[in-house]
């Protein structure tokens, strides 16, 4: 168990993950389209995304994440009116995380707000690739292999429900009750492109 210090590139924004176990983790690769339309819509994608275009995301419950410093700094968009709420960093565009419905338990945070020198050794590896489909590249079979994809969506239902059931929901750093802390922004233009 170990503390995971996190922060935007410029420093305003920085908190910290709390209660990160690396042989429990959670750390995934989305190579889905939306990821890459949202660090592409940001002009974030060079730093964001890996070379077949996946996302490296460290998903804990909401409980465990902390803001402490440039909460007002922090933006949201939406890729559609029912999309994820995607954060990021309004001072310079750093992507900050990924979150469901206000209800729901889960924080995905995105690599690039991960400052912790330490943090491969903290979150674990990769342990799953996901949306192989959306890839801009082939993936090497090697990596596929280590963090294969199978089984991926019912471990995480199953992680949401323990988090939930465990009161893990709330604090939530991105909501005040059901409304989330800043009015998001939709994004629809550079879907599919
Ligand atoms: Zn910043
Ligand atoms: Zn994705």
């Amino acid at each position: 168990m170990d503390n995971l210090a996190l922060a935007c590139r410029c420093g305003t924004i920085s908190g910290r993950a709390i209660k990160v176990y690396p042989h429990h983790g959670t750390r995934v690769v989305c190579y889905c389209k939306d990821c890459q339309s949202f660090a592409q819509a940001i002009a974030a994608a060079q730093a964001t995304l890996d070379a077949y275009g996946g996302t490296d995301i460290y998903q804990l419950p909401a409980a465990r994440v902390q803001i402490h410093r440039g909460l007002e700094q922090v933006r949201c968009l939406r890729l559609s009116e029912k999309g994820l709420y995607r954060w990021y960093a309004g001072c310079c565009n750093t992507p900050i995380a990924n979150t469901l419905a206000p209800r729901m338990p889960l924080v995905g945070l995105i690599h690039t707000f991960i400052s912790d020198p330490a943090a491969e050794d903290k979150t674990g590896p990769v342990r799953a690739r996901v949306n192989l489909a959306g890839a801009t590249g082939d993936i090497p079979r090697d990596l596929v292999r280590s963090a294969p994809a199978k089984g991926y969506v019912r471990k995480l239902l199953f992680k949401i429900l323990q988090w939930k059931l465990s009161g893990q929901s709330r604090p939530n750093p991105f909501f005040t009750g059901n409304q989330p802390i800043c009015k998001p922004e939709i994004h629809t233009k550079t879907r599919d492109q």
